[in-house]
């Protein structure tokens, strides 16, 4: 997004620059990532590709998981794992308690699946691929109890630690002087039926920047 209003966007192939009256922004979320020892081994994995793989090609990508992450996305993922015969050798989460719904999180305790609550990662081990995942123990502060120091061999560490808005194209918008909205995850991060929501709101908005008298939209 440009100064003077323009965009540059690439169709087919092509680069082309476009003076949009008004920019939607459906441009999704991103997965957070964490730095630790080791994160660029093969065999670390963000729960989304973890997800693709599992779910919508059928492979099964792995004999040993441990998860990073006790939201919906990384217990959910433990289940599916623990359903495509993965044994899912343990989870942890930051927080004093995981975040995702307890029904979820109660399938993975009892399909036997520990979860360690209050632990992050700490590293992972391996030389080219993981052989092994350490977690510890961590404070109020986030910082590693030593002494707390559990390592347990695998052969994928899954990061399901949350999403962030794409949000960089509102912001460029907004700096170029370009009326802008959101939809979606870029707008917040909830789960796929409030995107298609609040999808819904923002196409009205869009409506009714370019018709303010608009006061009843067609439901077709
Ligand atoms: C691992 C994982 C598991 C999830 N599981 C669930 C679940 O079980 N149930 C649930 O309800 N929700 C789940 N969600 C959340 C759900 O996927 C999202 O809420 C939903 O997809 C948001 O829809 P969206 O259209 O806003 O964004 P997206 O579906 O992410 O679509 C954004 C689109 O914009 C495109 N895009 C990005 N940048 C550009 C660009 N520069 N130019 C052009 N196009 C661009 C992307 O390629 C993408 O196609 C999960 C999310 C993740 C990551």
């Amino acid at each position: 997004m440009f100064d003077d209003k323009k965009v540059g966007i690439l169709k087919d192939g092509v680069y082309k620059i476009v003076t949009p009256k008004v920019i939607l922004n459906a441009a999704g979320a991103r997965e957070k990532f964490l730095r630790f020892k080791g994160n660029s081994l093969s065999g670390v994995y963000g729960a989304g590709a973890f997800q693709t793989l599992v779910n919508r090609d059928l492979i099964k990508s792995t004999e040993k998981l441990f998860i990073i992450g006790g939201g919906n996305v990384g217990i959910i993922a433990g289940y599916h794992a623990l359903q495509a015969g993965i044994n899912v050798v343990g989870l942890c989460e930051a927080l004093p308690e995981c975040g995702g719904y307890k029904v979820h999180e109660d399938k993975l305790k009892r399909l036997g699946v520990p979860i360690y609550t209050s632990h992050s990662i700490v590293s992972a081990n391996g030389k080219e691929s993981v052989s092994s995942v350490t977690i510890a123990g961590i404070d109020k502060n986030f910082q590693v109890i030593e002494g707390t120091e559990k390592t347990f061999e695998c052969d994928t560490i899954l990061i399901a630690v949350g999403l962030e808005s794409v949000s960089e194209f509102t912001q460029e918008a907004k700096s170029a002087g370009i009326k802008v909205f959101a939809a979606g995850d870029a707008s917040e991060i909830v789960e796929a039926s409030s995107a298609m929501f609040n999808g819904k709101i923002a196409g009205l908005k869009v409506v009714q920047h370019f018709n303010p008298d608009a006061k009843k939209i067609p439901k077709s």
